[in-house]
């Protein structure tokens, strides 16, 4: 029997049977009443870990992004800053725009995830008339989806922090993936948010969980992420049953995730190596558990790809060869 590892992405990852235990197992209440023992201790453990005050648990990354615009943009005509490429900006349907009502501007984030310093400065706006919406909150991403899922350098995270602080303005980070970026850099994560308002991480991506993220920040932030996460409709009732996957995989799942890194890597190198025209894969560009393959559309499109991979046909993309060299047990690898 073939055994196919689907790796389009870490979302794909399933809750091993420890999680489901916990899940089977979790103590439950209302959590919209806050009586949800297992929400509770959840978002205490999570704002404990990053170093926050509060956390609020929602349902998906998208939302909990959405949740910390809105908490961080509380008065009308707020404007804030994002990188061109980021997650927020690019793969989130403009909901900041359609539900929240805020307008965007960007910045134009370079091969690693940051942007132009300069360009930052000279981008706030000072509400000097009427005229301009104020800038209210710059988001960063760490590590960087597009860019890689490269880390955001420490320097470059501070950096930004006190310029925000300096005009007035709150920091947010999209961390979805916060314990990769962690990980790469030897950096704690509380350090790597110490002077940001606001994190959101996911907990359904190479934590391994079925649903589920967490924003963390100050209470009177969280305060006021209760009432958005509410009016988008992401209260939820006995989500112990959830919230119980996030602390397995807070307590179980961090410590595995170097091997998700190791694995990106090693096939990141057997496609390298292979030396094909049509299949390409840039090492420079492997930092963390992220790999993205230049496929030659005259070969095979992308969807052609993934199609075969769906209708699970034999793999003349990867020899069986390599699939030893990463686990035993597996005798088919299909990207
Ligand atoms: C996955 C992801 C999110 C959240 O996505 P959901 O699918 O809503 O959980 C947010 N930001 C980044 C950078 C992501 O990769």
């Amino acid at each position: 029997m073939q055994k196919v590892i689907d790796l389009r992405s870490d979302t794909l990852t399933k809750p091993s049977d420890g999680m489901r235990r916990a899940i089977a197992d979790a103590v439950v209440g209302d959590s919209m009443y806050i009586e949800d023992p297992t929400v509770i201790e959840l978002e205490s453990y999570a704002a404990k870990i990053m170093g926050k005050e509060a956390a609020i648990f929602v349902p998906s990354g998208t939302m909990s992004n959405l949740v910390a615009v809105m908490a961080h943009t509380w008065e009308r005509g707020a404007e804030i800053l994002l990188g061109d490429c980021s997650h927020i900006h690019i793969n989130e349907q403009g909901n900041i725009g359609t539900i929240a009502h805020v307008h965007s501007r960007t910045l134009t984030n370079k091969s690693d995830g940051t942007f132009s310093i300069d360009e930052l400065v000279s981008k706030i706006r000072y509400n000097v008339d009427s005229l301009f919406p104020n800038t209210a909150l710059v988001c960063i991403e760490n590590t960087h989806n597009i860019c890689n899922g490269t880390p955001l350098p420490l320097e470059f995270i501070d950096k930004v922090c006190e310029i925000a602080k300096s005009n007035g303005i709150a920091v947010h980070m999209d961390g979805a993936r916060i314990f990769n970026a962690s990980l790469k850099t030897g950096v704690s994560v509380d350090r790597i948010i110490k002077n940001c308002d606001s994190l959101s991480f996911c907990l359904s991506k190479g934590l391994g969980c079925p649903i589920g993220s967490v924003l963390v920040g100050s209470k009177p932030f969280i305060q006021r992420a209760i009432r958005c996460r509410r009016v988008l409709g992401g209260g939820m009732r006995q989500a112990g049953v959830l919230a119980a996957a996030g602390l397995f995989a807070l307590r179980h799942n961090i410590e595995r995730m170097h091997l998700d890194h190791k694995h990106a890597f090693m096939i990141a190198s057997a496609i390298a190596n292979q030396n094909k025209s049509f299949i390409k894969i840039d090492m420079k560009n492997i930092h963390t558990n992220i790999g993205y393959i230049d496929v030659d559309p005259k070969w095979m499109t992308a969807s052609q790809l993934q199609m075969r991979r769906k209708l699970n046909l034999e793999s003349d993309v990867l020899p069986s060869k390599w699939v030893s060299k990463l686990q035993p047990e597996y005798d088919l690898l299909l990207i």
